[in-house]
């Protein structure tokens, strides 16, 4: 267990920059958390603290009732809400929070993203839902992100006059949805600005989906 403590602080910083990079977080804002395999523990970005400041100690190890293990570490305030999700969403084993800027255009409006791009279907095989206002603090985000995608193919949301929660089966597939969201929320506005978009048809979807999440990519090497 601790030998997955210690790879999963080098990731979530590896991570964190890569929120950085791809222009999805501003100061200290958003945060990455990864769930500890075997383990009713998950590792999240400490509060208020810096990006270029973060580092593999600095990682907030938490118990799944979002307390930190050492009490001297002080955890996001988003906590609750990864505790909430990891204790009701067995399949999780990351999360993302950002307040990236088109997301947040739709979470404002209080509208989901239509699916009118292919690179939607593929990743998020339809829509990115909108999810409910919640307070931050405690675990009411936490509880409306389950509500949204327990059953819905996207593993993003958009929480309403907020920003986007996306999960994934690791942290790192949980930090590309994110980037994904945040590429598709862009485009669809900009077409918003200029008229109306063109739906894709239900059955074109199911198979861009299919496609992109089961033959996209390059094949695991065979294993003699
Ligand atoms: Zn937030």
């Amino acid at each position: 267990m601790l030998g997955h403590v210690d790879r999963l602080r080098g990731e979530l910083v590896d991570l964190h920059a890569q929120l950085v990079r791809y222009g999805l977080v501003v100061w200290t804002g958003g945060n990455v958390s990864a769930r500890v395999p075997g383990a009713d523990l998950f590792l999240i970005k400490p509060s208020g603290v810096l990006y270029e400041d973060l580092t593999p100690a600095s990682m907030v190890l938490c118990t799944l009732d979002g307390e930190a293990v050492d009490p001297s570490q002080s955890p996001s305030s988003d906590t609750g809400s990864h505790a909430y999700v990891y204790r009701h969403m067995p399949e999780v084993a990351g999360q993302v929070h950002t307040h990236s800027t088109y997301a947040c255009a739709w979470a404002a409006r209080g509208e989901e993203i239509p699916c009118v791009l292919t690179a939607m279907a593929d990743e998020f095989g339809g829509p990115i839902p909108l999810g409910p206002f919640a307070l931050i603090g405690g675990e009411d985000i936490g509880r409306g992100v389950v509500e949204t995608l327990t059953g819905h193919r996207s593993k993003a949301v958009i929480m309403q006059n907020h920003g986007t929660f996306t999960i994934g089966k690791d942290a790192r597939s949980a930090v590309k949805a994110a980037v994904m969201c945040e590429d598709v929320a862009r485009s669809v506005h900009m077409a918003r600005a200029l008229g109306e978009c063109v739906p894709i048809p239900q059955d074109a979807i199911d198979s861009l989906y299919d496609r992109y999440q089961n033959v996209y990519g390059q094949r695991p090497a065979p294993t003699a």
